[in-house]
């Protein structure tokens, strides 16, 4: 078989992968393009040059193994930089700079847009659904919203540095922030934004840890323009964790690069937080978003029936306004589904209709909550997708919301153990009980996790409709 650079370059990437931890794989090798393979010299693209000295810096010999691992001890590498000169119209030419291990070759001239735009699209972790245009403004969300408007247009520089915007499961926090994101690189694509969940940021610093990795972690986050951190709230208790956050973003914020945090309660309400973390906080602007009126909700649903085609009947827009009052994420869930009712029925969308798909959407039988409607609204509080609690990843992340809702399942309801684990993709009744007995340990011995448990009761016995 004949070797090629993306074939020998993907199998660099395994032996890489093997040896760093997950953060520091993405941020300093994804971005990598394989441009060719000439006897045994492999060109790779880097982003920048910058880029280029950070891997000459600290991975020089892990490329090097995986060179050799490939191509052998003849295995040469070669780095193409790509310096933006912002001019498109020059075609890019090529310069070599002889190099001591290898030699660097500069391409001068502009990157095309589809390579920028899949740089950013890698780097940023934004969500390019989320933006300003299909975000409806209303009196529940106005404050938040002009001021992610004014940042967009001045990240770094308003006073609203950093902006928290805090609000209720499902209100539109994830939203607006990626929003600000993708609206900060379409005005300034040059900038450098990062979307991150806190617990993967999280989970990246313990990684970090583990793998010796602080120094990369820190680096990373220095070189960043604006910093997104959605769900701050999973920051709580965590010390180590949140000293390292504030060294990151006393450097940010001095060197005026914009941050944008989104967290489920007022900061001063955050627990485990520590006090000079909270007091950084207040530097910037922290607005909240509240619960849609019915007229926002109404803009909301002829919105989302506009971008799928659908145009249906002003009182039925009223009727479903009125009838759910969760969240807007759950106003979706049911605007879905009545869409997909009427497309597969091939049918008008009615109150007949709409009636039977909130209704379905709910899953209440004879008062009793019912296992899928408590997976997901577990799913829907945690952000998580569904699927993930059927699943068997043991991930921190996804154990925890998969232990409440069995725990749910058992107080909720009257299934079995063994009948609950069918649900959640055939585990052993062992495994249930396992996991009510852990929630109720918790529940004893950590009042954060009992608040959040006791705040996910009152909303599971309030959901009405
Ligand atoms: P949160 O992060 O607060 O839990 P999300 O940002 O995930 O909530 O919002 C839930 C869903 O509702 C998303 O699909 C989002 O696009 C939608 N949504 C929220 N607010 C609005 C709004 N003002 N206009 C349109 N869609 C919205
Ligand atoms: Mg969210």
């Amino acid at each position: 078989m004949t070797k090629n650079c993306v074939s020998v370059w993907n199998n660099c990437l395994l032996t890489i992968k093997e040896e760093i931890h997950e953060q520091s794989f993405r941020t300093w090798f994804l971005p990598i393009v394989p441009l060719a393979l000439e006897g045994n010299t492999l060109t790779i693209q880097v982003p920048t040059q910058f880029f280029y000295e950070w891997l000459e810096e600290h991975y020089v010999g892990l490329l090097k193994k995986a060179v050799f691992n490939e191509l052998g001890g003849e295995g040469r590498l070669n780095y193409s930089i790509i310096v933006d000169k912002g001019d498109k119209k020059n075609s890019p030419l090529t310069v070599n700079i002889p190099g001591k291990e290898s030699k660097k070759k500069i391409i001068v001239g502009a990157p095309t847009e589809d390579e920028k735009s899949s740089l950013k699209e890698h780097q940023s972790n934004l969500n390019p659904k989320y933006i300003f245009d299909n975000y409806i403004e209303g009196d529940y969300n106005r404050l938040p919203r002009s001021a992610g408007l004014a940042v967009a247009q001045s990240p770094g520089t308003t006073s609203f540095n950093p902006l928290t915007i805090y609000g209720g499961v499902g209100l539109g926090k994830t939203h607006l922030a990626q929003a600000i994101g993708n609206s900060i690189l379409k005005n300034y694509p040059e900038k450098k934004v990062l979307y991150i969940r806190s617990d993967k940021f999280v989970s990246d610093f313990y990684d970090a840890i583990r793998f010796n990795n602080i120094q990369d972690f820190n680096g990373y986050y220095a070189t960043l323009d604006v910093l997104i951190i959605d769900d701050i709230q999973f920051f709580g208790g965590k010390e180590k964790m949140q000293e390292i956050f504030f060294n990151i973003f006393n450097h940010l914020h001095q060197t005026g690069k914009q941050i944008i945090m989104t967290s489920d309660c007022a900061p001063k309400d955050l627990k485990g937080l520590e006090e000079r973390l909270l007091s950084r906080f207040k530097w910037g602007l922290t607005a909240d978003l509240t619960q849609p009126d019915v007229e926002t909700k109404m803009a909301i649903i002829i919105n989302k029936l506009r971008e799928d085609g659908m145009d249906i009947d002003y009182a039925v827009v009223e009727f479903i306004a009125h009838n759910v009052d969760t969240n807007i994420r759950d106003l979706e869930g049911i605007i879905n589904s009545i869409i997909a009712n009427s497309v597969f029925l091939r049918k008008e969308i009615d109150l007949e209709l709409v009636k039977k798909c909130i209704q379905s959407q709910v899953h209440e039988v004879d008062g009793e909550v019912s296992i899928e409607y408590i997976q997901k609204f577990v799913a829907n509080f945690y952000d998580i997708d569904i699927a993930l609690l059927k699943s068997k990843t043991r991930k921190q992340e996804i154990v925890q919301p998969r232990q409440v809702a069995m725990y749910f399942a058992k107080i909720y309801t009257k299934h079995t153990f063994a009948n609950i684990g069918e649900y959640f993709g055939g585990k052993d009744h062992s495994t249930v009980i396992h996991s009510v007995n852990t929630v109720q340990n918790l529940i004893q011995t950590d009042k954060k996790f009992k608040a959040k448990v006791n705040e996910m009761k009152k909303k599971l016995k309030l959901k009405t409709v």
